[in-house]
């Protein structure tokens, strides 16, 4: 089977995506995102800490500073207009002695020449008064007001559905395997037969330097760098207010708690350099090292209420910067798109988007589709609200996921958004159903059900999260 596109956009991660939506809504050429995951948002987008940075932690000069900067910009507006979670609630980089309050003021002078509004340094008493659950330990800290709190994977699936219905397709299940120059711009390789296109895009994340160095004679070197998390179920009071870092190393920012936009609390991550760039495992020697290093921030830490834990990839590039722009004629790529990849996403997209499309002549589109409006979560209803919205669709009252209070209503409507859910996975993270404390052992039976019948498929086929991850093994 042969494809045709004029912009083939390889990987569907928070990149691939964003730059979709940006494509779709300003020129009139064909997009296509090849992803050889089963969905959106499953490599790095989808596990990491889910912080908007302020600026402070790149070199100034180098491009993760200045895309870092321009993207915290670009996030409550972009967040606002697709309706995705996100909360300004500012950070902290604690020091615990004076070699740290040395790091820390390195920071906020590089945090001043990124441009990053509102850095000060708190002493003290001061800090123990915003957070009182700090260790006392802590002797001063970096505030940082203009860091945020984003649900990452609900930005993609928000960025795919925008580009979606804007005419951008996706195709999943398909990794390209290699990129051949044509006259008339590249062919893509896959296992289902070639693509292709006018002009590509590398946005593979981990996979982008293979990639990169099959078109570009200056070679690239990825090294796969785990970070490994816990999660804490919602408490009654978050222990922080704010995400609290401390020092930044040479290999990150360090291990941070953090209260995410669901109400969870996020502990991590660990930073291993390891040999293959898919395993996202967990490990307890790392999940041990996350725990005794948070008792340095939070003393009064436990793990009781731990829900789960997870891990994601970092793209390092060995040199540290991203590499971001032109890499062969008609050629673009993101590639060493490590944080603050996430919180750089928007702005990247943006220049990316105007520089292929003036650069590739494609004309102006001539309608946009504005993003289609969410409702309200059902557990964020009032009483009221929620007797309306079951009066309105009986769905609505059949509650699916306990713990999250996700109904029936909503896990169909997950799995019919534009770029919509095909697994038990994708409907979690779309929807919260089984997100909560017993991790879906209630409702993942119903959401196969469910799933099943909106696919039109045999509950066997469905799975976890693509591939052979199949829920059932047959039927008795
Ligand atoms: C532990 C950790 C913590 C982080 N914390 C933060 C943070 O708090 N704030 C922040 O700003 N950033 C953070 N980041 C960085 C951020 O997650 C990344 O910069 C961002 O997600 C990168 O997006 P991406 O689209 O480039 O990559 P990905 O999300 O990895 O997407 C690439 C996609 O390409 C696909 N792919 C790969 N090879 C191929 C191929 N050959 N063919 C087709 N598809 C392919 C993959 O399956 C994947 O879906 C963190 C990263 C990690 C791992």
């Amino acid at each position: 089977m042969q494809t045709y596109t004029d912009i083939l956009i390889i990987g569907a991660g928070v990149v691939g995506c964003a730059l979709a939506r940006e494509l779709s809504l300003r020129c009139a050429a064909d997009v296509l995102v090849a992803e050889r995951a089963c969905d959106v948002a499953e490599g790095a987008s989808k596990a990491n800490s889910g912080i908007v940075h302020a600026g402070f932690d790149a070199k100034p000069g180098t491009e993760k500073a200045r895309l870092n900067v321009m993207g915290a910009r670009m996030y409550p507006a972009v967040c606002a207009e697709l309706g995705v979670p996100y909360k300004q609630i500012g950070a902290l980089v604690v020091a615990f002695d004076e070699a740290d309050r040395s790091t820390i003021e390195k920071l906020l002078e590089q945090g001043e020449a990124n441009g990053v509004p509102g850095l000060r340094i708190v002493e003290h008493d001061e800090l123990m008064k915003m957070e009182p659950n700090l260790n006392p330990a802590a002797v001063c800290a970096l505030e940082a007001p203009t860091s945020g709190i984003v649900s990452p994977y609900e930005l993609v699936y928000a960025l795919a559905d925008h580009a979606a219905l804007n005419g951008a397709e996706f195709l999943f299940d398909t990794e390209v395997q290699g990129l051949i120059p044509t006259a008339e711009g590249w062919r893509a390789v896959t296992a289902d037969g070639d693509i292709l296109c006018r002009c590509v895009v590398n946005c593979a994340g981990i996979g982008s330097a293979v990639l990169h160095n099959q078109v570009s004679d200056r070679k690239v070197e990825l090294v796969a760098r785990r970070g490994q998390y816990d999660v804490l179920d919602h408490p009654e009071q978050p222990p922080f207010t704010r995400t609290m870092f401390q020092c930044p190393t040479k290999m990150g920012k360090g291990v941070l708690v953090s209260p995410t936009v669901h109400g969870n609390v996020l502990l991590g991550p660990t930073a291993e350099d390891i040999p293959d760039g898919r395993d996202v495992s967990t490990t307890a020697e790392g999940l041990a090292n996350v725990a005794e290093k948070v008792k340095l921030t939070w003393p009064g830490m436990s793990l009781r209420t731990a829900v789960t834990n997870f891990s994601g990839i970092r793209a390092h590039e060995v040199n540290g910067d991203f590499i971001v722009g032109k890499a062969a004629p008609h050629c673009w790529e993101a590639v060493g798109f490590e944080s603050p990849g996430l919180t750089s996403s928007p702005a990247l997209a943006a220049e990316m988007a105007q520089e292929i499309i003036a650069s590739e002549g494609f004309g102006p589109k001539e309608k946009i589709v504005p993003p289609q409006p969410k409702g309200k979560p059902f557990n964020e209803m009032t009483p009221e609200e929620q007797a309306e919205a079951v009066a309105r669709d009986p769905m609505n009252g059949q509650l699916i996921c306990r713990c999250e209070v996700v109904t029936e209503a909503e896990i169909r409507a997950a799995i019919r958004r534009p770029v919509g859910a095909r697994t038990v996975d994708g409907v979690k993270r779309r929807c919260r159903a089984g997100m909560g404390r017993c991790q879906g052992g209630f409702c993942a039976p119903r959401v196969v059900e469910i799933l099943a019948e909106e696919l039109g498929l045999p509950m066997t086929a469905i799975t976890k999260g693509g591939g052979e991850s199949r829920m059932l093994v047959g039927e008795i």
